[in-house]
């Protein structure tokens, strides 16, 4: 398979090499040539097949020639071994919905099925075709850990993640710092993830500091991510629906960067038999207010409870729209540039017409969350956490759905003792977290500092 950019300046490259370029050099997105297509004989075959195996099936078209299967195969265990579930990503149903527990990894979000592959991948091409990765980025908490898990212990790689001192919450940060590899780097920084984000970009602009150091990011476009997501639809539909491929199945997925909801779409291209995708929103509501207006505009972020998903502006529905607008790679642009100009994008009444007929949005507040999370808990005691529970009211006229459970609990225990009045539980492998030791560097948040500081650690 081949790789070209959403904005049509890439000529086709590998799997590998797109996989080392995440963003586009012409600044759009990657995508494959062509999305393959599976035939439902395969469907029924697969909805019986170990997790790991069916990632092999769904991976393998994606990846080959370039990575042959024998070497996925061992990605793919390595990757998944570090999962507290032996079904990887069980769906469960706690009372009448549907949960797809997405959140056994080493961090406890669903963050880790992608970059737990991600870091092999990394570690796989640097090691075959040499080189060396400099991974620096700036976090306001949950992204981090699990970018930090994905590379820990691993050849040829370091991590420098940013945070702003005192401003994530305790767990997250214990999870951060208390990982001791030698290419693991946090930073604490004396002032905001506004003040981090900033001085991540500004090093990033440094070319001469940039191309010395071999820096990179591990940021929701790379496209290794997304296909590592479209492997666990096809093991819900194959749970759910026990191989018969006349069963569509809507799911239900809460969206921020549009990353989890596209490897949805992708799924949905292949073949796989979804009916809908629900696309929940929080208060943060620029994507579900496009699903059902057509129009995409930008607001403020206003802060909430299931803040993964507070955003303004989701980097990775470009790709969705490139296939919205018949992979016209030259309107695409158009829209784009349009977009950045003026804050407003708009699809015509026949485009917001083909949209409808596979996505519905819905923006939940954050009163409707808290009553989610009390109502399932009263009702079946099983606790939700706060993204989950945007997904899970999303859903309330579609009992068929399956919800995509992207956190913990345990990781949003604030909100989750609001709605129900008890602390949730961490799970027991990190029933000490808060025990460990830690190793941080505290620095000020200048971007000649970090810079000295990186140097200093790296020569
Ligand atoms: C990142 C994240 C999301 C949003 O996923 P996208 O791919 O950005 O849409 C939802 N929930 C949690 C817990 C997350 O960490």
């Amino acid at each position: 398979m081949r790789y070209i950019s959403t904005r049509g300046g890439v000529e086709p490259i590998t799997f590998s090499q797109a996989v080392m370029m995440g963003l586009a050099t012409d600044g759009g997105l990657l995508l494959p040539e062509k999305i393959p297509t599976v035939d439902p004989k395969d469907l029924t075959a697969w909805a019986k097949l170990p997790f790991q195996e069916l990632a092999l099936e769904v991976m393998r078209p994606f990846v080959e020639p370039d990575i042959p299967a024998e070497d996925l195969k061992g990605l793919i265990d390595r990757s998944y071994a570090a999962f507290d579930h032996p079904k990887v990503t069980p769906v469960i149903t706690p009372g009448n919905v549907q949960i797809m527990e997405l959140f056994h990894g080493p961090t406890l979000a669903f963050k880790d099925v992608a970059l737990q592959l991600l870091g092999n991948l990394f570690e796989y091409l640097l090691e075959r075709d040499g080189g060396q990765l400099n991974i620096l980025g700036a976090t306001s908490g949950d992204t981090g850990s699990s970018a930090i898990y994905g590379v820990r212990g691993k050849a040829h790689i370091n991590i420098f993640i940013l945070h702003p001192h005192k401003r994530v919450s305790p767990i997250q940060e214990r999870q951060m710092t208390s990982v001791l590899d030698d290419n693991v780097h946090n930073i604490a920084i004396k002032g905001t993830f506004d003040d981090g984000q900033s001085i991540v970009k500004g090093l990033f602009n440094d070319l001469d500091f940039k191309n010395k150091y071999s820096l990179g990011a591990v940021n929701s476009i790379n496209w290794a991510r997304i296909l590592a997501q479209v492997v666990y639809y096809f093991y819900a539909w194959g749970q759910v629906s026990k191989g018969d491929s006349k069963v569509k199945i809507p799911f239900s997925v809460p969206t921020g960067n549009f990353g989890d909801i596209f490897a949805g779409y992708v799924a949905y291209r292949m073949g796989l038999p979804i009916s809908r995708l629900i696309l929940a929103t929080n208060r943060n509501d620029i994507l579900s207010r496009f699903a059902k207006t057509g129009t995409y505009e930008a607001g403020t972020v206003r802060p909430t409870m299931s803040p993964s998903m507070d955003i303004q502006v989701a980097s990775n529905f470009e790709r969705y729209l490139y296939y919205l607008l018949d992979e016209d790679s030259a309107l695409l642009s158009e829209k784009m540039q349009g977009f950045a100009e003026t804050g407003t994008l708009e699809v015509s009444a026949e485009k917001k017409a083909e949209v409808d007929q596979l996505i519905t949005g819905c923006a939940v507040s954050e009163e409707e969350t808290l009553e989610q999370i009390r109502t399932t808990f009263t009702e079946t005691g099983y606790v939700l956490d706060p993204h989950t529970a945007v997904g899970v009211r999303a859903a309330r006229d579609e009992p068929t759905a399956v919800c995509l459970a992207t956190a913990h609990p345990a990781k949003f225990s604030e909100a989750v003792k609001k709605a129900t009045g008890k602390e949730p539980e961490l799970p027991a492998a990190l029933a000490d977290l808060m025990d460990r030791p830690t190793r941080v560097a505290l620095l000020d948040a200048q971007q000649e500092t970090i810079k000295a500081h990186m140097i200093s650690t790296l020569d």
